[in-house]
């Protein structure tokens, strides 16, 4: 039996990617004071080059759900309903939407009271995919938006697809995180950011037909 070919195909259990391709070396565990909901766009979830599942993977009680339109159910239920192993069952929940301001809403600006926990919500998408999850997902369009402000310039450089000024899912839920956190442990996202630049090499080596 060829068996390496076998175990080259064989997924890794935990990121879910090919054997050969795992990038759990990559994964950096975060406590993050807030919650942390990615939706990803379908296309995303074979996407290589993709961080969103890196993101999910390593800010500790995160969840990452796929789609493009979600069931009305299901996303109240994600956005508002509390998650499994949550410590706060009796707090309202917060969702705030990363996505910049686009000048057709006018949603309320994010104020954080010092202690209360916010859910991020982040959409794993190409800008443009992004935009058509927001249009087929009303409820998503109402949520109040985070945006980022002075974010530093990306490194990320691996997607064709990208705008040079567009900051990954990783790095713009990171500065985000931070922001939200102003004054508590800011520098605790840094090694995570460390370690996606360890992903991107990586990542950048594939493309080049040269992995090592
Ligand atoms: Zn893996």
């Amino acid at each position: 039996m060829p068996l390496t070919s076998s175990a080259r195909r064989a997924s890794c259990e935990r990121c879910q990617r090919p054997q050969s391709a795992c990038i759990c070396q990559w994964i950096c565990p975060v406590t993050p004071h807030h919650q942390v909901l990615v939706l990803q766009h379908p296309l995303e979830v074979k996407q290589a080059k993709g961080s969103g599942r890196l993101l999910q993977l390593s800010l500790q009680g995160s969840q990452l759900v796929v789609g493009e339109q979600f069931d009305v159910a299901q996303l109240q239920d994600l956005l508002f309903g509390v998650w499994p192993g949550a410590d706060q069952p009796v707090e309202r929940v917060q969702p705030v939407l990363l996505y910049p301001e686009t000048g057709q809403t006018a949603s309320p600006p994010v104020m954080v009271p010092a202690q209360q926990r916010l859910r991020l919500v982040i959409l794993d998408a190409t800008w443009r995919k992004s935009r058509k999850m927001l249009y087929l997902n009303p409820m998503l369009q109402q949520l109040p938006r985070l945006s980022l402000q002075n974010p530093p310039p990306s490194h990320y450089r691996i997607r064709k697809a990208h705008r040079p000024d567009q900051l990954s899912t990783l790095e713009a839920s990171c500065h985000a995180l931070a922001q939200l956190e102003q004054g508590q442990e800011k520098e605790r996202y840094l090694p995570l950011l460390q370690a996606f630049d360890g992903f991107v090499g990586q990542q950048a080596a594939y493309a080049s037909g040269s992995p090592d």
